[in-house]
């Protein structure tokens, strides 16, 4: 029997203000060390609709209620969540083996920041009465949607899932919120946190449960008018089609398979400093970096500062202080990722880092690995891992490294390191991403627009961009 955890949370859905139970059942593992974080309600088409129903029921107050108490009370819950940083963090880490002191420094304070930051958004702007059509005045109101549901992955789960229940609530909607299976911890947390900071009943409701059954039901819901999702591509095509049949718009935020750029006048440390940095998460970032194209006059001392300093990553705890890399998720994800890399490795790549499982902790920890001489066009080279495995390939001309770079059905992220600012425009235009960073990484404003093009995603949200999805947007022609 699994050891357990002794962790303080209660497995119910949060439905209607109230906890409710459902006869099912899942179980909760730590990837640390296997022992049993919860037993949780596995939910299904009964609780989705109860929960829809309540936040149908609470919707029209909601929409009313002031956009000043509106944001007051997001306000609050962002308080809450400050108020239990450690207890939230050190939940968070248990429950998806995330480092804690990035779960402490960054991770849950964005997760406040994202309240906050949308609370006041919506209070300082989105109305517009400027447009003039000869003398009629264009008055452009975003108005609530409705029922928002809301389906997030396990690799951030606070931060992920109020990345959107912030925007969302802010705009006046109301929320069923259907956290991941493999981390239900953090969202059973935040409606207590809810609750303390007086949102009315039924504005924020969460149905745990299986992708597959709680979240079909939510996804084919016709009470529901959003759909916002983070996680795969397979997933999203199916809720893709499941919105089609009641016409619902979705969100969807997908995976990708990034390249770093390095070109010959980049700033060496720096480049060896963002690209060991994509290890950061044990790889599970939906924007890592994770194909390295490195010019080839550089490539030779680049892979020898790399590897000397990807050495130095200290694997272990993720509740050290000193451990840079914790475990993966969950033994599928981490057979997966084993999986990818021996095929690779069969086809005649070469493991220059890592390669395999760390036979020294066991359980769910994984190597970093940078695997070479990947062929081109292979699974390795195009495929999400979603794990500690990174490519390099050397390119010698910039547009052979803008074409290796577009090479996948991906286009989330990318990262370019350069000395040369011309370079940087050019190059920049050229990459096919929702977001480029040039000699920096993962630096995000919560008011620019974030999403993926092609397979990464459709739409975009952020700033004005999470309003234009939550909100049913109306133009009101005034006569003079
Ligand atoms: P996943 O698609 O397996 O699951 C995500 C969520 O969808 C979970 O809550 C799951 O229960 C639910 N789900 C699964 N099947 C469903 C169905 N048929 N109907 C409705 N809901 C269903 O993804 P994952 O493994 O949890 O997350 C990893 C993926 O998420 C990676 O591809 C990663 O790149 C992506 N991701 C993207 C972003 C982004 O912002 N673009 C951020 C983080 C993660």
């Amino acid at each position: 029997m699994p050891q357990q955890t002794g962790l303080a949370v209660d497995p119910g859905h949060w439905i209607g203000g109230r906890r409710q139970r459902s006869a099912a059942r899942f179980t909760d593992h730590s990837p640390i060390d296997g022992s049993l974080v919860g037993e949780f309600d596995r939910g299904g088409a009964e609780q989705v609709d109860a929960a829809v129903q309540a936040a149908q029921q609470a919707f029209p107050g909601w929409a009313k209620t002031p956009r000043a108490e509106r944001a007051r009370l997001l306000h609050a819950i962002a308080d809450g969540i400050e108020a239990r940083l450690d207890e939230l963090a050190a939940a968070e880490t248990l429950d998806n083996g995330a480092l804690l002191r990035s779960h402490l420094r960054g991770v849950i304070p964005r997760a406040a920041h994202n309240f906050r930051f949308f609370a006041d958004w919506l209070l300082d702007g989105l109305h517009r009465d400027d447009l003039d059509t000869r003398g009629h005045r264009n008055r452009i109101s975003w108005d609530p949607a409705g029922v928002c549901a809301l389906i997030t992955p396990w690799n951030a789960p606070l931060m992920l899932a109020t990345w959107k229940i912030a925007p969302a609530l802010a705009a006046g909607n109301t929320v069923v919120h259907k956290p991941a299976e493999w981390s239900p911890v953090t969202a059973s947390l935040l409606a207590d946190i809810t609750a303390e900071a007086g949102l009315p009943p039924g504005v924020f409701n969460v149905v745990q449960g299986l992708g597959a059954e709680a979240g079909d039901a939510l996804t084919r819901h016709p009470g529901v008018r959003r759909i916002s999702f983070t996680g795969s591509v397979p997933t999203a095509r199916t809720i893709a089609a499941n919105a089609a049949a009641t016409l619902t718009p979705v969100s969807l935020e997908l995976g990708g398979k990034s390249p770093l750029l390095v070109f010959a006048d980049a700033d060496l440390d720096l480049a060896v400093e963002l690209a060991v940095g994509q290890y950061d998460n044990a790889g599970q970032v939906c924007l890592s970096a994770v194909r390295l194209l490195v010019a080839e006059e550089i490539h030779d001392e680049f892979l020898h500062r790399f590897l000397a300093k990807a050495g130095q990553l200290k694997q272990g705890d993720p509740r050290l202080p000193e451990t840079d890399l914790g475990p993966q998720i969950h033994r599928r994800q981490f057979d997966r990722i084993d999986g990818f890399v021996q095929r690779a490795l069969a086809e005649g790549a070469t493991a220059l880092l890592g390669g395999g499982p760390n036979t020294d902790l066991g359980g769910l920890y994984y190597r970093p690995t940078l695997l070479t001489g990947a062929a081109p066009g292979s699974e390795i080279l195009t495929e999400e891992v979603f794990g500690p495995v990174l490519t390099l390939q050397r390119f010698r001309t910039e547009e052979e490294a803008v074409a290796l770079a577009n090479n996948t059905r991906f286009g989330l992220a990318a990262a370019v390191v350069t000395g040369d600012p011309e370079r940087a425009e050019r190059v920049t235009h050229e990459l096919v991403a929702g977001t480029v960073w040039v000699n920096c990484f993962f630096v995000r404003d919560l008011r620019a627009p974030f999403g993926g093009s092609r397979e990464s995603g459709i739409g975009r949200e952020g700033g004005d961009w999470s309003f234009d999805f939550f909100c049913d947007v109306k133009n009101t022609v005034f006569a003079p």
